[in-house]
C-alpha cells in the first residue's frame, strides 16, 4: 500500500494534482484503490450504497492522513444517481477528472438455466450499464483534464470460463470490448482507456464462493 511521503515512492510515482473517481470504494478492491491513489497524492471521490460504511471509511482515511478523500452515497444501478454523482464530482473537481475507475461489480452464483430475468437485469445494470454510462457522463470532465484515464474492473471470468456466474462473465467480457473501443474512440481526446482482469481476491464479494462446498475449479481454493 502506498504511504504518503514515505520510502521515496512519491518522488517516482506521484499523482499530486490529479483527481480520481473510484466507484465502490468502501470494500475490497475499490477500498485498496482509493488508498493507493490517495497515498500517491491524488484527490479522490468514491461512492457506495451504504452511508454508514461510507462515513466509516472516510473517517479511517482521515485518520491515515488521507484528508483529500471524499464520498457520496450512490446506487450505480440508478441513472439519476449516476448523473447526480458525476455532477458532484464536476463541482468538487472544477469540471476536470483525470481518473475514472469503474470498479463496482457484483455476481450471483447460479447456473445459467436457473438465472431469472431480474438476475440478468441486476447484474447487467450494476456491472456494465453503469460503467458505460459513467464513462459517457465523465467524458467531458476527462477531456477537460487534458490527461484522462478510464479503468474498467473486468475479471479473468471475462476472458475464459471459470465454470460459474455466466451473466457476470458476459458483463466482464463486454467491458473488455468496451475498453478497446473507447480507447480508440477517445484517444484523440487524450483519454486512455484500459481494463484490468483480476483472478480471485479475498473480498466480501468472494466470501460466498469461498464457502461453497463444491466449485468446478479446484485451483480456485488453492490460491485462497
Ligand atoms: P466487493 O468486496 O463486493 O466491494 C464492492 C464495492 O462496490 C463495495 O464498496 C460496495 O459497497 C460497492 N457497490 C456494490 N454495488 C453497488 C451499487 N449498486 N452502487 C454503488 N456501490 C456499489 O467487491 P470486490 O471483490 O472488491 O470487487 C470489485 C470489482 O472487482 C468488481 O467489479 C468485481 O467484479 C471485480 N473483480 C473481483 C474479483 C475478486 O476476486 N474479488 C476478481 C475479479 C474481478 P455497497 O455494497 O455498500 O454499495
Amino acid at each position: 500500500m502506498a504511504q504518503a511521503n514515505s520510502n521515496g515512492i512519491d518522488s517516482r510515482w506521484s499523482l499530486h494534482g490529479m483527481t480520481a473517481l473510484v466507484t465502490g470504494g468502501t470494500k475490497g478492491i475499490g477500498y485498496a484503490i482509493v488508498e493507493e491513489l490517495a497515498g500517491l497524492g491524488a484527490t479522490v471521490h468514491t461512492c457506495s450504497r451504504n452511508e454508514v460504511q461510507l462515513n466509516d471509511c472516510l473517517s479511517q482515511w482521515k485518520m491515515k492522513g488521507f484528508d483529500q478523500v471524499t464520498g457520496s452515497v450512490c446506487d450505480v444501478v440508478s441513472k439519476a444517481q449516476r448523473e447526480e454523482l458525476i455532477n458532484k464530482v464536476s463541482s468538487l473537481f472544477h469540471g476536470k477528472l483525470n481518473i475514472l475507475i469503474n470498479n463496482v461489480g457484483t455476481f450471483k452464483i447460479k447456473p445459467a438455466i436457473e438465472s431469472t430475468t431480474e438476475d440478468y437485469s441486476f447484474i447487467m445494470s450494476t456491472n456494465l450499464e453503469s460503467a458505460y454510462h459513467f464513462s459517457q457522463l465523465a467524458h467531458p470532465l476527462l477531456k477537460a483534464s487534458g490527461a484522462g484515464n478510464i479503468i474498467f474492473m473486468s475479471s479473468v471470468a471475462g476472458v475464459v470460463s471459470v465454470g460459474t456466474a455466466t451473466i457476470y462473465a458476459a458483463t466482464k467480457g463486454a467491458m473488455n470490448q468496451l475498453a478497446k473501443n473507447l480507447a480508440c474512440e477517445w484517444a484523440k481526446d487524450n483519454i486512455r482507456t484500459n481494463s484490468v482482469a483480476p483472478w480471485f481476491i479475498r473480498t466480501p464479494l468472494t466470501e460466498p464462493v469461498r464457502s461453497l462446498q463444491k466449485f468446478p475449479y479446484d485451483c480456485v481454493f488453492k490460491i485462497f
